[in-house]
């Protein structure tokens, strides 16, 4: 996770933060102008009262009619209760704004993000993409909610207050005007001291959750392992690491705090002291030393408030920058594509001197590593049925990406029905092209979810009866609620092949014109073996099909055979031709058994 630092956060981030800030809020100018109103209504409460208490004790002092104290005690107790029902008003107000305008930009991230490619994704962990879409964002909420806001309110408090101060006597606003300054300033440099530790451990924090998370996904290969004590160990690391970091930082922000009140308690003394020397040459009354006493602690408010707002600013900037940073990316799979493809029937296929590399996320030339694919040409026909062979590595699935184009070629193109696929509309491509991949995901969701991917508008008979076709029937009836049977995380309490029939069911529903089928390699019983076989033969009719078999009884089904070696084609013919060609290759692999040759 790379966390890159501008060296001056404030400056440099400003205007980042300015730009999102102005997206995001200007659709909540109203409620935020309301806010604004309750500040500073709030603030106005927050001044009248202790006036109006000075001016009881001097009225009491005086020996004023009970009636006349009462009516201030009465007032006291009114403005008291505004300003209580003015904060409740204020937080629900801010936490809305807050939560709407992060609300969006979340969404906004998430949609961005899903558009992006592959290369990207395979590139960062789920974590740190939920720490960046999610974690970055909800360090913005108090910024969108409070900040502009607080900032304007508690200056204006600040002034206010400094006024007041300076017309119950020039000598205790001078004071408290010098008093403030210098608190300010000292305060600024105690948080430059806990910025970076208050970082380590956010990153600390990030890595532990980042560890765990990968962990709990692989926890059955790890205890099958027995990899349990050497994870267990590298989690007490990670929690002494976030241990150690959170320490330093709670350690430093209660001393902060103790100082800043030990600060406070100080200007306290001094707004008391010279007060007292004030009252005792007749200056002032004993109401107006209660006064300079209740508004230097008012005082210390916004400094506290603006002080706080300054560090969550750094700590914003960090954030929006990274915010950006991901909005600013796009996607290396352009839909600028405008050409429609045909809608129905079978499509022929065609690799024109396809190469292909994957890129390194990092690598700003985008040059590929090295190439996976090299000069492959040749035509697949509309409805025809094309196995695919090699060894592991060969560069069998990457191929079948590139008939859907979740990568572009490096070199020469991929074409469905004779239109290159980036010439058209990238959703297209999508609905046209079927797959089926070697691990099949399957959601913690209804088994109608699962396989409509969360469409509701396809019909529940529809459903059933591509399950009973596809041969799942009695599968069907086995279960508990039928269609809102909820399956287990992860596709858990199915076997593999029940999980490949399901996702069978899933591209037979969106009725795709090309199927692309990745064998699973495990190996299936018999009775599972011959439901695929039957689904298999149900999915390719009228369809282009390109399956990647790893078992006989899928590859003695295809017209064509293609064998790949390196990302290139070793072997390209029709199946029967080849089978009969004792030379070929194929069937040498007939021969030796292709389930022992292939691995
Ligand atoms: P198998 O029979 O094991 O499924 P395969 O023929 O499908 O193998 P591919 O998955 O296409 O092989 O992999 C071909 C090469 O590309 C391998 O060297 C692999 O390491 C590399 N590769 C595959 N996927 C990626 C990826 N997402 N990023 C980088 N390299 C990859
Ligand atoms: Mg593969």
């Amino acid at each position: 996770m790379s966390d890159s630092e501008p060296t001056s956060p404030v400056k440099s981030s400003t205007r980042k933060i300015l730009a999102v800030l102005g997206r995001y809020f200007a659709p909540q100018w109203r409620p935020s102008v309301l806010l604004l109103l309750l500040l500073l209504t709030g603030i106005g409460l927050q001044l009248i009262n202790p006036w109006i208490l000075s001016q009881f004790i001097d009225q009491a002092v005086a020996g004023a009619p009970l009636n006349t104290l009462l009516k201030l005690a009465g007032a006291f107790l009114l403005f008291a209760l505004l300003r209580q029902l003015d904060t409740v008003a204020e937080s629900y107000l801010a936490a809305n704004i807050g939560l709407r305008a992060t609300n969006q930009l979340r969404s906004d991230l998430a949609r961005h993000c899903l558009n992006l490619d592959m290369a990207f994704h395979n590139a960062r962990t789920p974590g740190e993409m939920i720490e960046r879409i999610d974690g970055d964002v909800d360090r913005l909420n108090n910024f969108f909610a409070r900040f502009v806001i607080d900032l304007l309110g508690n200056l204006l408090l600040l002034i206010g207050v400094l006024i007041l101060v300076w017309r119950i006597h020039w000598q205790v606003g001078a004071a408290l005007t010098g008093f403030s300054l210098a608190t300010f300033i000292l305060l600024n440099r105690l948080r430059d001291i806990g910025v970076p530790l208050y970082r380590e451990a956010r990153q600390a924090n990030a890595m532990l959750y980042g560890f765990i998370e990968e962990r709990l996904a692989g926890t059955e290969d790890i205890r099958a392992n027995g990899g349990v004590a050497y994870v267990m160990r590298r989690l007490l690391e990670h929690a002494r690491r976030l241990f150690r970091a959170d320490l330093k930082a709670n350690l430093m922000s209660v001393s902060v705090f103790g100082f800043t009140r030990a600060l406070f308690m100080a200007g306290t003394g001094v707004a008391l002291g010279l007060s007292a020397f004030l009252y005792l040459d007749g200056i002032l009354t004993i109401g107006a030393v209660y006064l300079s006493y209740r508004y230097t602690e008012v005082l210390l408010q916004p400094i506290e408030v603006i002080n706080r707002q300054i560090q969550d600013l750094q700590q914003a900037g960090a954030s929006v920058a990274r915010v950006q940073d991901l909005l600013a990316r796009t996607s290396r799979i352009q839909d600028t594509g405008t050409t429609p493809l045909p809608q129905n029937g079978a499509l022929p296929v065609q690799f024109e001197d396809l190469t292909f590399g994957y890129i390194d996320d990092d690598n700003a030339t985008g040059a590929p590593l090295e190439l996976v694919l090299r000069g492959l040409s040749f035509t697949l026909p509309a409805g025809s049925v094309t196995g695919l062979l090699g060894r592991t590595g060969s560069g069998k699935t990457t191929l079948s990406r590139m008939v859907f184009r979740a990568y572009d070629p490096t070199g020469g193109a991929v074409r469905l029905g004779g239109l290159d696929l980036r010439a058209a509309p990238l959703a297209d491509v999508r609905r046209a092209v079927g797959v089926v991949t070697q691990e099949i995901q399957l959601f913690h969701a209804s088994l109608r979810d699962n396989l409509t991917l969360f469409d509701p508008a396809v019909p529940d008979a529809q459903i059933e009866s591509v399950i009973r076709e596809l041969g799942l029937g009695d599968w069907l009836d086995d279960l508990p609620d039928g269609l809102n049977t909820l399956l287990q995380p992860g596709g858990g309490g199915l076997s593999a092949g029940e999980a490949q029939l399901l996702a069978f069911v899933r591209v037979f529903l969106s009725d795709p014109q090309v199927v692309v089928l990745d064998e699973a390699s495990s190996r299936l019983d018999p009775a599972t073996e011959r439901l695929l076989e039957q689904a298999i033969t149900r999915l390719l009719t009228g369809r282009t099909g390109i399956v990647i078999a790893h078992r006989l009884g899928t590859i003695e089904r295809v017209d064509n055979v293609i064998i790949l070696e390196r990302g290139q084609v070793l072997e390209f013919g029709a199946r029967a031709a080849l089978a009969s060609d004792s030379s070929s290759r194929f069937s040498q692999l007939l021969a030796t058994g292709l389930e022992e040759a292939l691995v």
